[in-house]
């Protein structure tokens, strides 16, 4: 079993980037992911653009080169894909890490699905893609209830209920409409939210205004059954056709494996996982916190532009430790 000096938990923007480090300062690593590469970008919906233009999306100092300043999802899939390759990163794919143990104070034990493996240091930047936030109401179980919204031919015709307010359920909403879904939105609030993109701000209140996307302000679906939903509006309950329930209503890191791996969540919302914010180590000596998943269930606080610094401060970091 050979023993490596790195080994990094989830083949995201940021575990890549945390790779590259690795690789340039000489030290022997692995990532670990259990999907496909990167792939939380995988499973964002097909036509998404990012929020972001593409140079804040680099890393390892190469360019991101798209001919419109914000990059689509499949640009990004290909970038991402090019980096791997062009540094050679040493990646598992499909491989889920179940548990990290300490074997004795210098090393760890990591268990997963297809092996194990020894190591001395732990990254773990397994983001917050893998867990939505639940309406926890009767009848989400239903198949008709969606969490990821992926492509918007398939509701063409179809009554769809999109809730939530941020960037997730404003493009799903916009983009089902435009293939011919009687759309619905459903809104805890009293507005849109104000993160939404600037460019796509104007375009759903236009559709709002129009009454060609029909939406209801502080209000809550209650219930979903087979042929309609129960939403609970200002005023009354009412009832509504339905074929889909799009429940964008984010997504929180997985606490259970950080609490299994020994890292400490804090009882107060947003329940940041611990870690120095200098060096990003957490309370487990030699285990360290990359990315977004640093933000706990504020997951607006971290994304790639000022999260992929956390690779050259554990390497640093780690370097220094070695020396010593
Ligand atoms: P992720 O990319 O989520 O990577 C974590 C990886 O860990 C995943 O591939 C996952 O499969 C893997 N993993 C999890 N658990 C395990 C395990 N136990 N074993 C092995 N592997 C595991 N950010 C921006 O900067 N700009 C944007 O425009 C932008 N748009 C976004 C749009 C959407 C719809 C969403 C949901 C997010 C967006 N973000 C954006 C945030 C974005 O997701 C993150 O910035 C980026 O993916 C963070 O990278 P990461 O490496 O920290 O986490």
């Amino acid at each position: 079993e050979k023993k490596f000096d790195i080994i990094i938990i989830g083949g995201g923007p940021i575990g890549l980037a945390s790779a590259i480090e690795a690789k340039k300062a000489g030290l022997s690593y692995i990532i670990l992911e259990k999907g496909c590469l990167v792939n939380s970008l995988y499973n964002y919906p097909v036509n998404m653009t990012f929020f972001s233009t593409s140079e804040k999306l680099e890393i390892g100092n190469v360019p991101f080169v798209t001919t419109s300043p914000k990059p689509k999802r499949a640009e990004a899939l290909e970038y991402y894909r090019r980096i791997q390759t062009t540094f050679d990163l040493k990646i598992h794919l499909f491989e889920e890490v179940l548990s990290v143990e300490k074997e004795n104070t210098e090393v760890f034990s990591v268990i997963t699905t297809k092996s194990s493996y020894k190591t001395t240091h732990v990254i773990v930047a397994t983001g917050f893609y893998d867990i939505p936030i639940l309406l926890d109401i009767p009848g989400e179980n239903l198949p008709k209830v969606k969490h990821y919204y992926n492509d918007p031919h398939y509701y063409s015709g179809q009554h769809v209920v999109v809730v939530g307010s941020s960037n997730s359920s404003i493009d799903a909403a916009l983009e089902t409409y435009r293939k011919g879904a009687r759309v619905t939105l459903v809104i805890r609030g009293a507005e849109i939210s104000p993160r939404v993109k600037y460019w796509v701000r104007p375009d759903i209140e236009n559709r709002i205004a129009n009454g060609e996307i029909n939406v209801f302000y502080n209000s809550q679906l209650t219930r979903i059954s087979e042929a309609d939903v129960e939403i609970q509006t200002p005023t009354n309950k009412i009832h509504l056709k339905n074929d889909f329930v799009l429940a964008l209503t984010g997504y929180r890191p997985n606490f259970t494996f950080l609490k299994k791996l020994g890292i400490a969540i804090s009882e107060e919302t947003p329940c940041i996982p611990n870690h120095d914010p200098n060096t990003m180590e957490t309370n487990i000596k030699n285990m360290y916190l990359a990315g977004v998943v640093c933000g706990g269930l504020n997951t607006h606080l971290w994304f790639i532009e000022n999260s992929r610094v956390h690779a050259n401060m554990i390497i640093a970091d780690i370097i220094e430790k070695l020396g010593a």
